[in-house]
């Protein structure tokens, strides 16, 4: 027995997820949108100031901008659920030619629908070393482009050995005093052209045969901090706007407790290296980390449903959203791995709702 209540369902709550669920609203479908348990309101939940984000010129809030994506949904309609999709079947199709989709939570609850939209995002790989995760938007950064500016005269470092390493180390010698980029093996999988440009880069060095194993901070000085923070912490930095909210999810952050507290944040000051031939162990002066060393598409329940690259991410039709399966449409850092940012994210999400709209017409 089925029973469609929404004709179409959003998984995942990023910028891609509201941004098809407002236009999916405000085009009278109601939406369901299961936000995902753990993380809803997705990546921008972690991080403090967004500068890059159209329509906010004194910049935003990661939490706070997607608090209000949310309330721009549901004021048009969108219904949310907290939980995981952990499966979608295929549902035999029910006299037409479109085949219905049943949607199973972590919770055990299901829901039909005919038409789905994954907007499930990815997850940054990490180093997993001591002070990665306490520096994280203190120094330690997974996004060039996010993060960079904040880094103006100051020495960085990159870890990967890949073509996003490479471009964002690339990229970052704009901003930074010197790049240092660190890779684990003799040699690198990025292209050769990067590889070139990179050497022919005076701002940058390659350091091969290393790893990172621990990440070093410093505490400003309470009069030097102020000043120095919104030059040294990277988009987490406890902003005088963070100072000034406090509360609600922010107050889970570990930044904006140190700044309520009026002790000032830590930050990185440098990166302990170990050579993996020689075992020798050395120290690197360094205001930012960038980790380059991947990301893993949100996608593993949708391993039966729909086409996938190798690295697991969603495959769609030319420019288009639409996936391997009729109905299911895809948005957001699931499918892209190029730009992977909230704008093209948010962009794409309302190309999926107008591609299921136009779908379920
Ligand atoms: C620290 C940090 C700082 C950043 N800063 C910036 C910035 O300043 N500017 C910028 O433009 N970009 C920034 N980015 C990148 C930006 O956050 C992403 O590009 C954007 O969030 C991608 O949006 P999305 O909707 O595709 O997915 P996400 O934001 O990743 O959201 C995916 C959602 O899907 C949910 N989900 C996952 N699996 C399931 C499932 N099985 N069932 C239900 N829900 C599920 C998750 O809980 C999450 O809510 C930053 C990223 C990070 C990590």
């Amino acid at each position: 027995m089925f029973h469609v209540k929404h004709r179409v369902i959003i998984i995942g709550s990023g910028p891609a997820g509201y941004t098809a669920a407002i236009y999916l609203g405000r085009a009278g479908f109601n939406p369901l949108l299961i936000t995902g348990a753990l993380a809803p309101g997705g990546q921008l939940v972690n991080t403090t100031e967004v500068e890059n984000f159209p329509g906010f010129p004194e910049g935003i809030m990661g939490p706070d901008l997607m608090d209000r994506m949310k309330e721009q949904a549901k004021r048009f309609g969108a219904e949310f659920l907290a939980d995981d999709v952990v499966s979608v079947e295929v549902l035999p199709a029910q006299g037409g030619d479109k085949p219905l989709y049943r949607l199973t939570t972590s919770d055990g609850e299901q829901f039909d629908t005919a038409a789905v939209i994954v907007a499930t995002g990815s997850n940054v790989r990490k180093l997993g070393v001591p002070g990665e995760e306490e520096l994280s938007g203190h120094g330690v950064s997974y996004c060039a482009t996010c993060d960079g500016f904040f880094f103006r005269n100051k020495p960085i470092v990159v870890v990967g050995g890949g073509d996003s390493a490479f471009e964002e180390a690339l990229f970052l010698t704009r901003f930074g005093s010197s790049v240092t980029l660190i890779h684990r093996r003799d040699t690198f999988r990025a292209s050769q052209i990067m590889v070139d440009r990179a050497k022919a880069n005076p701002k940058l060095t390659l350091v091969t045969n290393t790893i990172v194993t621990a990440i070093e901070s410093g505490t400003d000085s309470p009069a030097s901090a102020d000043a120095a923070q919104s030059e040294t912490a990277g988009s987490n930095a406890v902003s005088p706007v963070a100072n000034a909210l406090g509360g609600g999810l922010l107050a889970n952050h570990a930044g904006l407790l140190a700044g309520l507290s009026k002790q000032p944040p830590k930050h990185v000051t440098g990166v302990t290296l170990r050579n993996t031939v020689t075992g020798e162990e050395s120290n690197l002066d360094c205001a930012a980390v960038f980790v380059a060393i991947g990301h893993t598409p949100a996608t593993d329940f949708a391993a039966d449903l729909v086409e996938r690259d190798d690295d697991g991410y969603i495959l769609v039709d030319g420019g288009s959203t639409r996936t391997s399966a009729l109905g299911v449409f895809a948005a957001g850092d699931c499918v892209d791995r190029t730009y992977r940012q909230a704008i093209s994210a948010a962009g794409m999400g309302c190309r999926a709702a107008l591609d299921a709209q136009a779908y379920l017409e």
